[in-house]
């Protein structure tokens, strides 16, 4: 089997490397809020393990946590599902594959907008689909018109990730619309990767699922517990979609990895039915950030980005056509790490993540400075 690995994953493990020889490398690449677990999820889990909640559950997710998430889509997303319509399990990132996976045939198109996040063009291949990759320009907002031509009797899915990783875009909730409207005349399903929902500056996260039943019929919204409740480690996420599609994903789960820990699902139910205040301070610092950045990445002559509206990255243009060798030799000379637009299939720009502190920050950007000034 071909599959090549993730490639931020991969430089996270150079960073580990050179920092197991004793070398201090600020790593501007990685997509986990810097953030502990906020305590209340924490106690629950403790509660769950006490509890003797430390079983198998229902493949899907024990009815407790489906009934919670299918009450906050009602609330902050305004889809309606029930609970049957809700698969849990180990990460946004494996209900994606087990979509691509249930879905697709061999001859499908899906099509991906570019730059995107690398793990959906692998799913996609190895689900038996060929990727269409989209080229969108900067500011990077994608639009139906953009889309539209790539449409033919093909075209099984198209995915959706707003706000996108890696250059923070929002799809305007009129152009979401009408992507809509595309799906349904044109018969394709619609995954809607919605993990960065809650990371988002001065703008409301809109769900395509809601606009009509006709668009939720054909849409998979994907989501998570990872970035919104800084959970990377817990390993939890969900599907919402039609009751049939939701099914397959199940049966496939119960033939993968089962349920995703029990732990974990008290945990995110604790996340859900509770008011978290930490998600918004979270987002807050993460606004703080974003400004900070772009204000420091603005005073370097070489390097032109697009301010992001959500998720916790920029995307920088290198104005130049290869961005491996220079983020290499960035890590190697100055030891900052931030990823390669060649993993996010569109190279000459690097996604720099601003998950980490502002001191970090502050001495990796002037690290960038520093070194950009040698191209310049
Ligand atoms: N979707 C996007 C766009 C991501 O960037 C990531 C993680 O980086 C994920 C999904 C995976 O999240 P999870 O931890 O829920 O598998």
């Amino acid at each position: 089997m071909k599959i090549s690995p993730s490639p931020t994953l991969a430089i996270d493990a150079r960073v580990k490397k050179m920092q197991s020889e004793g070398i201090l490398v600020i790593n501007l690449g990685l997509g986990e809020p810097d953030f502990t677990t906020p305590p209340i999820i924490k106690k629950a889990a403790i509660k769950a393990i006490k509890d003797g909640y430390t079983h198998y559950t229902q493949t899907a997710g024990i009815p407790a946590l489906r009934k919670a998430i299918c009450q906050k889509l009602l609330k902050e997303n305004k889809i309606g599902y029930e609970p049957e319509q809700i698969v849990v399990g180990v990460g946004s990132k494996q209900l994606l594959y087990h979509a691509f996976q249930v879905l697709c045939e061999k001859g499908d198109e899906v099509i991906i907008p570019v730059p995107t996040w690398n793990t959906y063009v692998e799913q996609v291949k190895l689900a038996g689909a060929k990727p269409i990759l989209i080229r969108l320009e900067p500011p990077f907002k994608l639009t139906a018109a953009v889309i539209k031509p790539y449409v033919n009797r093909k075209t099984k899915i198209l995915l959706l990730n707003s706000p996108s990783n890696p250059t923070g875009a929002i799809i305007e909730p009129h152009e979401l619309r009408k992507i809509a409207e595309l799906a349904i005349r044109h018969n394709f399903f619609v995954i809607s990767d919605e993990i960065y929902e809650k990371i988002i500056y001065g703008k409301k996260h809109v769900s395509i699922a809601s606009f009509s039943n006709k668009i939720k019929e054909r849409t998979v919204t994907i989501n998570g517990f990872s970035k919104a409740f800084a959970m990377t480690g817990w390993r939890i996420g969900y599907a919402a979609g039609p009751k049939k599609i939701i099914d397959m994903i199940s049966a496939l789960q119960s033939q993968t990895t089962s349920n995703t820990a029990s732990i974990s699902q008290y945990a995110a139910l604790a996340a859900m039915t509770n008011k978290i205040p930490e998600v918004e301070t979270m987002r807050k610092e993460f606004k703080a950030r974003r400004d900070l950045v772009t204000g420091l990445l603005s005073t370097v002559k070489s390097l032109t980005f697009t301010v992001p509206e959500g998720a916790f990255y920029v995307y920088v243009s290198l104005n130049q056509t290869k961005s491996e060798d220079w983020c290499n030799k960035l890590l190697t000379q100055r030891h900052v790490a931030v990823v390669p637009g060649e993993a996010f299939f569109y190279p000459g720009y690097f996604r720099l993540s601003f998950a980490t502190s502002r001191s970090n920050l502050k001495k990796g950007i002037e690290a960038i400075r520093q070194f950009s000034q040698k191209y310049e």
